[in-house]
Order: structure tokens, then C-alpha cells, then sequence
């Protein structure tokens, strides 16, 4: 089968199957621009398969996008020298959501094929990407799973005639002369807990870094604070375990410190991610951006090396809510309450409005939004 039909079968299957845990192909439509009406030509923006078309990082940028993939983990990066990256890829039921948007940003070949622990909500899709794209090295921590998905993924692979590399801390993916990704977890395999077996990596990119916590739980995170300390502070977090009170302990949280968060969950969720109380202690950490997937949608966080910003994608994606999360209301985005809203509180949300009302959001009374 040629990678296109492959392509076109899988966003077909995605498209019928996604109902929970990967939003429909579709998504919903984004019909009202960012800022609100002063915006020009919003109306003229042609819908795409899933929102904006992403932006391909213009030389000397790391892009790192975090996709959504309902309740998952999927993180596709665009490294400075033109190589790419992926780090999980979620359900199967998300494979061609997440194979159509590498192929949109003109990759060919992932380079760097990392994926974090064999659950299903991480590895989901991995035989559908292997067979779609040229592979270079795959890493996998030294742990395996019985589930279908992990031999179809090892069928996926010896078929490629691509090879595992197993890692452990101290292994570097790459190492460039201002570039490298390090693997720092996990310290300790327990097959009993699959999650304490991610891998967790530093990205570093001149004087910026990013760190992908994977589903690292606390044991994890306290052998890794115990390890480390101050060589986890990070710029970025890709927040453990879907944001779950499992994860993010005090001394984890602070010892990261990081200034942008991400949270990759589904939207109405039955495991109650993301946590408030996992959500608050990294805003009282000096957090000063929370993102998150399960009411932004995929969310990008750029890097020059010198600086790390969140992505013009998300101001250009045309989101139809401003919600505020102290208080649960849903307002439009010309509400005249929005911009007194915090920002710690403030989230721009791309969901129907029944998907927010069913997380506890409500209508703002004073602007009304309406599908
Ligand atoms: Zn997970
Ligand atoms: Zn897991």
C-alpha cells in the first residue's frame, strides 16, 4: 500500500472511530477569530482538516507542537537543523490525525522516533506512523507490553528492517554542537508500574530546554529530583501523567520550575484530568502559562535558543471561547468581562459549547455565547 492511501485510509478510520478519545477529523467549527471582531478577513479563512494549517519552523527555530490527541500523549518537534522528532502518538484511533499533521508540515522521515512506555494512550498508533513515514533511530525504554498494539508495533518495525534502541539515563537521542536531548528517566524499571518506566528527556536548545515528563508518577519523579535537582529546572514542561494528582509533587514541581506547562488530556475525561490542585501548585510555582489540549486543541511552544514563546499558531487558530477556569464561565471573546480576566486564568478553548458545559463550564450571563 503507497504511504498516501495508507494516509487516506487512517484519517478515514480516525474520522469514524474518534468519539472519546481523539476529537472527530472535522473538530469543531472555528468560526470566530482570535481577539473578536476587530480581526479582519476571519470569515475568509478557509476551514482545514483540523483547524489551521500547521506553520513549518523557519530555520534556526525548534518548534515543539503538542498534539491533540484526546486522552494521549503525542509531541512532534521540528528541530533548527531540519531534522524531526516524535514522542508518543497516542491511541490508535488518533494515528491519522497525528500522520496527517507531520505530513503537513512537509516531513518525510522521522529522524528521532522515541517512544515513552508502552501504554496504548502513548503507543498506541505507533504501527500505522512507522508504516507512513521513513524511520531513523527509535528509541523505547528496556520495558515491554503483551497488548496488540505493542506487536504490531514490533511487526511495524522489523518490517521497516529499523532496529530499538533501548535507553537509560545518561543516553543522549543527539548531541549537536547547541542541541541536544538527554534522557534522565527512568532511573529504575518496575514492570508493576509502566508509568514510573518513562522516559523522561531534556531538550536543550542554546539557553533554553524543554522537559518531557511522559506519565512519570511520583516515585519517578522523586528518584529523579534525588538524582538531578537543579538539572531539572527546564523552560517548558510537558506536565506527567495528563496532569493526574498521581503526578507533579512538590519537589518535582518546584525543581522544574518552568515558566510554560502543557497538559495533554482529553475533554471530558473520566479520570478527572487534569487535577486542580496539580494545575495550582505549578501556577504557585511561577508557572505563567498553562496549556492545555484538552480545550485548546494541539498547542506549539517555540524556541531561538534564546527565548521560548508559545506558538503564533495559537493566536492564530481561530478559538471560539474565552474560558475562565476561576469560576467556570464561557464567554465570548468580545465579552467586555475578558480582559479582566487573570492570566493564569484565562484559556482560549476551540470545544463546542455542550463538550465545556459537560466539564463544568457555564455561560457567561452577560455576553451569552451561542453555537
Ligand atoms: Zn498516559
Ligand atoms: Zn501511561
Amino acid at each position: 500500500m503507497t504511504k498516501k492511501l495508507l494516509y487516506l485510509l487512517l484519517a478515514a478510520l480516525c474520522a469514524a472511530s474518534c468519539l472519546f478519545g481523539c476529537y472527530g477529523a472535522d473538530g469543531p467549527a472555528r468560526s470566530s477569530a482570535p481577539g473578536g471582531p476587530s480581526a479582519a478577513d476571519s470569515s475568509e479563512t478557509p476551514a482545514t482538516e483540523s483547524g489551521s494549517a500547521p506553520v513549518p519552523a523557519a530555520e534556526g527555530k525548534l518548534r515543539v507542537h503538542y498534539i491533540d490527541v484526546g486522552q494521549g500523549d503525542s509531541v512532534f518537534i521540528e528541530l533548527p537543523d531540519g531534522e524531526y522528532m516524535l514522542i508518543d502518538c497516542g491511541e490508535r484511533d488518533c494515528a491519522g490525525r497525528v500522520i496527517s499533521f507531520i505530513d503537513r508540515l512537509g516531513c518525510e522521515k522521522i529522524d528521532y522516533l522515541l517512544a515513552t512506555h508502552p501504554h496504548t494512550d502513548h503507543m498506541g498508533g505507533m504501527a500505522q506512523v512507522i508504516g507512513s513515514f521513513a524511520i531513523g533511530r527509535i528509541f523505547m525504554p528496556d520495558v515491554v507490553a503483551t497488548h496488540s498494539s505493542f506487536s504490531a508495533m514490533l511487526a511495524a518495525i522489523s518490517e521497516k528492517g529499523a532496529k530499538i534502541e533501548t535507553v537509560s539515563p545518561g543516553f543522549f537521542i543527539f548531541e549537536k554542537e547547541d542541541l541536544r536531548a538527554e534522557v534522565l528517566g527512568p532511573l529504575r524499571i518496575t514492570p508493576e508500574n509502566l508509568n514510573n518506566c518513562s522516559v523522561v528527556l531534556k531538550l536543550q536548545y542554546g539557553g533554553t530546554s524543554f522537559l518531557f515528563a511522559a506519565d512519570a508518577e511520583k516515585d519517578e519523579e522523586a528518584e529523579l529530583v534525588g538524582a538531578y535537582g537543579e538539572k531539572l529546572k527546564s523552560d517548558a514542561v510537558k506536565i506527567g501523567h495528563h496532569g493526574s494528582a498521581d503526578s507533579s509533587s512538590e519537589e518535582f514541581v518546584r525543581a522544574v520550575g518552568a515558566k510554560i506547562g502543557i497538559i495533554s488530556c482529553g475533554a471530558g475525561n473520566p479520570y478527572g484530568h487534569p487535577n486542580r490542585g496539580v494545575m495550582t501548585r505549578w501556577l504557585d510555582s511561577g508557572m505563567e502559562t498553562l496549556l492545555r489540549t484538552d480545550l485548546e486543541g494541539t498547542v506549539t511552544v517555540v524556541s531561538d535558543g534564546e527565548t521560548v514563546s508559545v506558538g503564533k499558531e495559537r493566536a492564530e487558530t481561530e478559538y471560539k471561547w474565552v474560558l475562565n477556569l476561576n469560576g467556570k464561565k464561557i464567554h465570548r471573546p468580545d465579552c467586555e468581562g475578558v480582559p479582566g480576566i487573570a492570566e493564569r486564568n484565562r484559556v482560549f478553548s476551540v470545544r463546542t459549547l455542550a463538550e465545556l458545559e459537560k466539564q463544568g463550564f457555564s455561560p457567561c450571563g452577560k455576553c451569552r455565547p451561542e453555537e
